[in-house]
């Protein structure tokens, strides 16, 4: 069986702790592989590289740094299908899918390789007589990344590029049920150059993320995954007085109003709700309808839904891949049986569903409730599975009302040919990233990505402005340099005016 060890110090280091966890097949229900799970030894071990390489790396010029970044660019595209290959092998996602996901992340990298620009700082000169004010920003030393399943390679690109073209070091904690896409993308920074230690992966589980919010020798951490994880790794990291953003979970609504083109709202629905199997933080998992929409609507979303093809990511056909886990599986399907007694109207009912050929993957076809309540568990929490909720409301405002009653603030959208309905949407609605007419509003590189409410702990976004300042600390220098014909300025005791 393969064995996913350590990247630390630009090197393969074998697990040393005694415990490995299985990685599964999601299509076939086999574990394929065992990941190495690190001792609080062996977290020390990765702290330490990337301390080290943080006296070198954090001091070198930017034109150093960024000609990694350019080649590293073209080694990551070089390699998409044998990156998106492992995410379909443990995640399960179809092949097409995780090609996307490798060229979102890829935007990041495209980003920090123009890091030059970013950190440019500002000068205002003779701000008094002689004197000159700068402001730069600096790295801040050895960085943690702790990362979910879902998107094992865009998720940890969302990080550490932008991470170390500041100037950091950096210890990647990804998800230990698809941990090889991370080695591989550790691999290729090597190969292009980037010096020992700048990135590493260290495999784990709570004890390797408890270890880095506990070391004193890292400076930040970015976490990306569920709400529960994410309040509690901001509590426990900002009380080790580290600087911290946790992404959280989601429950993201699509606002459907009478006058929206319905094929495309259903359309935008089916491809936001089932695609990766519902398994993005950015699936839209409620959608709204107004006024006298829903019966046509429903019946839209359900003829798309039904036409779906279910199968092992590796098949070109495929267009929607199994769950994660078993166990995952089953919750999911526990919410669809669950939904009638709580008074939905199950439309379609995806349990139950097997793939010929693939009798012990995780499968679980597409499910749609209509009718559900704010009050039902399907509604309330977060599913992440392919299982679409639709709520009924009779106006633009009750809906609105609806959506901000939510805990969660992540991606949300709204469906319209009325550009002031869809103005006063962006104003009103209380989540991070919203859609008008767009379901998926995954922010390009260049502005950043986070959500509100408890989908966010912490004051930074990811990526973009937000990542180069979450990144980096600002420092203000005041300089006067002495000039022989200035007269001596003497001892004065006031406070500088
Ligand atoms: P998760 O919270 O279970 O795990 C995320 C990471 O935390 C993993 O690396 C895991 O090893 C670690 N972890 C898990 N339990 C821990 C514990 N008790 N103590 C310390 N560390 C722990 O999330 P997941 O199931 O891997 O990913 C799915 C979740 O991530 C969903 O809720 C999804 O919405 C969320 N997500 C959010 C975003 C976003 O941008 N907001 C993006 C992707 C995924």
């Amino acid at each position: 069986m393969k064995t996913v060890n350590h990247w630390i110090g630009g090197k393969t280091v074998e697990g040393t702790s005694g415990h490995h966890g299985p990685v599964t097949d999601p299509a076939t229900g086999a574990v394929t592989t065992q990941v190495a799970l690190a001792s609080l030894e062996e977290v020390d071990a990765a702290v330490a590289a990337a301390r080290t390489a943080y006296e070198t790396w954090g001091t070198s010029s930017l034109s150093a740094r960024t000609a990694v970044l350019f080649r590293y660019r073209a080694l990551l595209d070089a390699h998409r299908d044998e990156i998106a290959a492992l995410i379909t092998a443990e995640h399960g996602k179809v092949h097409s899918d995780a090609l996307g996901e490798v060229a979102r992340g890829l935007e990041i990298v495209e980003l920090a390789c123009g890091i030059t620009t970013q950190l440019k700082g500002e000068l205002s000169t003779e701000v008094s007589s002689r004197v000159d004010v700068s402001s730069i920003r600096q790295p801040l030393g050895v960085v943690a990344g702790i990362t979910p399943f879902n998107f094992p390679a865009m998720v940890p690109m969302w990080m550490f590029p932008l991470a170390i073209a500041c100037g950091n070091t950096f210890v990647l904690k990804p998800s230990e049920k698809d941990p090889s896409a991370a080695n591989l993308l550790a691999e290729l920074a090597a190969e292009a150059g980037l010096p020992d230690g700048v990135l590493n992966v260290l495999h784990g589980d709570k004890v390797a993320v408890d270890g880095l919010l506990a070391h004193p020798d890292v400076a930040a951490v970015s976490f990306v995954g569920s709400t529960p994880i994410a309040r509690y790794i901001h509590a426990t990291a900002s009380a080790h007085g580290k600087r911290v953003q946790a992404l959280g979970g989601a429950k993201n609504h699509m606002l459907v109003l009478p006058d929206a083109d319905l094929d495309a709202a259903a359309d935008a629905a089916v491809s936001a709700a089932y695609g990766s199997a519902g398994e993005r933080c950015m699936a839209i998992s409620a959608v709204v309808a107004v006024g006298s929409v829903a019966d046509e609507l429903v019946a839209k979303i359900r003829e798309r839904a039904d036409k779906i093809k279910i199968g092992p990511g590796t098949d070109p056909a495929s267009e929607m891949g199994p769950l994660i886990t078993a166990a995952h599986r089953d919750k999911v399907a526990s919410y669809v049986t669950g939904a009638a007694a709580q008074g939905a109207d199950v439309v379609l009912d995806g349990t139950g569903h097997t793939v010929e050929g693939f009798e012990d993957g995780h499968w679980i076809g597409l499910s749609l409730l209509d009718h559900v309540s704010t009050d039902s568990d399907a509604y309330r929490d977060e599913i992440f599975g392919p299982v679409l909720c639709v709520l009924r409301v009779e106006t633009y405002e009750d809906g609105v009302a609806l959506m901000n009653a939510s805990p969660f603030g992540n991606g949300t959208a709204i469906f319209t040919r009325d550009g002031g309905a869809a103005r006063r949407f962006q104003l009103e609605i209380e989540a991070g990233m919203v859609g008008v007419n767009v379901p998926i509003p995954v922010p390009v590189g260049y502005h950043s990505f986070g959500g509100w409410k408890d989908s966010l702990f912490g004051d930074h976004h990811v990526y973009g402005n937000d990542g180069v300042h979450f990144y980096t600390r600002g420092k203000v220098v005041t300089t006067r340099w002495p000039d022989p014909a200035d007269a001596p300025a003497g001892v004065d005791l006031g406070f500088p005016r």
